[in-house]
């Protein structure tokens, strides 16, 4: 038997509710508060942000507005929209992402779009190519969404994360392409097994210290695993850059995102290391070098 709907609440129409957690985001300090109101209340009633427009004079049933102000509490604690409603778009693809995966950045498109700017379209012979701490999946779904030709492979020590880039990989019609390998960096493959064309990562790259200073989204809901470098921030890309030579073709292309500030300090590892050529660094938004580019020698 169905329930019957509960009363309507005719004080709040949908573009009064708007207007009231709008103002009430603004009395916090959420961040674009009216897109979050929509984004939060086109969840809540399982709508396109776009028909709230059309339908303002319609009130909210007494459980829809339960359900909305129970996300307008979890948003004020800080948590952030993504968790909230269980996905972002990245790359122009809507992801699943949960508390066991960073929320993929703006800035890590520029990853994505110098690994598109080297990785044919129409092979001669598909590329091997893998993501080091794969995450939501966001970076390597997006490159064989593009990319479909090639051979993917991606590792990440969290098995969580490797479940929520599968579901990302399957929805998105490239579940067959991608293989995971669940463990540390490069400790699930074997160099003599795997050598391959093109490596990407967007490693945890926070210096320890800082954590702490993070905006309350990142530090209390984050996974600390996706952001904590150690010490100096750079343990991961010290271990990446020594590493991956092992699995690397001759002239194949290591592609790893930094912290803004760390360009030089990557450089020098780079040029010290000697296996690679000299590194090409790109810039992100906020000017600021994000993307370090190398090949093997
Ligand atoms: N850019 C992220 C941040 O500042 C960090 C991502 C990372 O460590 N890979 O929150």
């Amino acid at each position: 038997m169905q329930t019957p709907p509960s009363p309507i609440d005719p004080r709040w129409t949908i573009l009064k509710i708007l207007q009231w957690t709008t103002a009430y985001f603004k009395s916090h300090p959420i961040d674009s508060p009216r897109l979050t109101a929509e984004i939060l209340l086109a969840h809540t009633l399982n709508t396109k942000r776009i028909d709230l427009y059309t339908r303002f004079d319609q009130p909210l049933t007494k459980d829809e507005l339960a359900v909305f102000k129970a996300l307008i509490k979890r948003r004020v604690r800080r948590e952030p929209v993504a968790y909230i409603t269980g996905n972002r778009e990245f790359f122009g693809i809507d992801f699943d992402v949960s508390p066991f995966v960073l929320i993929p950045r703006p800035e890590t498109e520029f990853l994505v779009e110098a690994a598109l700017a080297h990785i044919p379209k129409i092979p001669s012979t598909p590329l091997r190519i893998l993501e080091v701490g794969v995450g939501s999946g966001a970076v390597i779904v997006s490159l064989a969404v593009n990319r479909p030709e090639h051979d993917y492979a991606a590792s990440d020590i969290s098995v969580n994360a490797l479940r929520k880039a599968a579901v990302n990989a399957r929805k998105n019609g490239i579940g067959g392409n991608i293989r995971f390998f669940a463990g540390d960096v490069f400790a699930p493959l074997s160099p003599s097994a795997c050598s391959f064309d093109v490596i990407v990562s967007n490693p945890p790259y926070v210096p320890a210290s800082q954590l702490t200073a993070l905006e309350p989204e990142v530090r209390d809901f984050e996974p600390a695993l996706a952001l904590d470098g150690g010490a100096d921030g750079m343990d991961i890309i010290r271990k990446i850059i020594n590493e991956a030579p092992q699995y690397l073709n001759n002239n194949a292309l290591l592609m790893l995102e930094i912290g803004f500030d760390q360009k030089d300090r990557t450089a020098q590892l780079i040029i010290n290391d000697g296996r690679y050529s000299y590194p090409e660094f790109i810039k992100d938004y906020g000017g600021h070098h994000r993307v370090a580019v190398m090949h093997k020698i």
